[in-house]
């Protein structure tokens, strides 16, 4: 089954208000007719109504950073699924590596989170990968099983085709140095065989699979031109229109 690629901007800590709409008008200005590559934007939680409205009419959807795993309630400085929902988000980032490492955040507290995204409608983008020390000590694909299979637990067959994964090496992430395409091929076919062995051959074959680590322009195409990446989530290089439009037309 062919996958669409999907390319999604997460522009973390960034941007002012006026920045974030005028970020988003000048993307929907030059690839919101874009239809061969699905396309996304996560900006701060608190941007997320005006980029929505900034995009209406386009075909770049809104997701979140983050959300928390309860409905509401006494979680100071948290927002729900449904509160992402309302202010017009289609897809929820998960389990980024800023997260997990710098918040702290569990493989236990992400897997709640995919069960509440998927629950509550979101697509989640579920992100997954190593530190560089792991990978130096040959634990690459011992740290991303463990990820995943924690993740995905008591996740269905059924919801789990509504997943993206994205897989992040930590040290490519916002540091310039990419993951070689070769070296994002290998961990990505091997993700592959873990969701067959999870669900089965056809669910690994349908789920998308997105890249991430300091992708640009210049190495897209060679990154998502491997067999098993199916699309990138883009860090850096989502904050400027011309480099996030540049990324999408080296793919499309
Ligand atoms: C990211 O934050 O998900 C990311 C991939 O960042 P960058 O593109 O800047 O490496």
């Amino acid at each position: 089954m062919a996958r669409k690629l999907f390319v999604a901007g997460n522009w973390k800590m960034n941007t002012s208000a006026a920045d974030a709409v005028e970020l988003a008008k000048g993307l929907a200005a030059e690839i919101g007719a874009v239809d061969a590559v699905d396309l996304a934007v996560c900006p701060p939680s608190v941007y997320l109504s005006a980029v929505a409205d900034a995009l209406k009419g386009s075909n770049i959807a809104v997701g979140a950073q983050n959300m928390y795993c309860q409905d509401n309630g006494a979680f100071t400085g948290e927002i729900s699924s449904a509160m992402v929902k309302d202010v017009g988000c289609k897809y929820v980032i998960l389990g980024h590596s800023e997260r997990r490492h710098v918040m702290g955040e569990s493989d236990e507290l992400i897997n709640s989170k995919v069960l509440k995204a998927l629950s509550d409608d979101l697509l989640p983008i579920f992100c997954i990968g190593e530190l560089l020390e792991q990978r130096e000590a040959g634990e690459t694909d011992d740290v991303v099983h463990r990820q995943v299979t924690i993740g995905l637990e008591g996740v269905s067959r059924t919801d789990a085709q509504r997943i993206t994964l994205a897989y992040e090496p930590v040290w490519a992430i916002g540091t310039g140095v990419t993951a070689t395409p070769d070296q994002a091929q290998e961990v990505h076919a091997m993700l592959r065989e873990l969701l067959g062995n999870i669900y089965d051959a056809e669910l690994a074959q349908s789920m998308r699979i997105q890249y991430g680590g300091s992708v640009k322009g210049s190495n897209a195409a060679e990154l998502l031109g491997q067999p098993d990446v199916d699309g990138a989530l883009v860090g850096g290089a989502s904050l400027k229109v011309e480099d996030f439009v540049g990324i999408v037309k080296a793919v499309i």
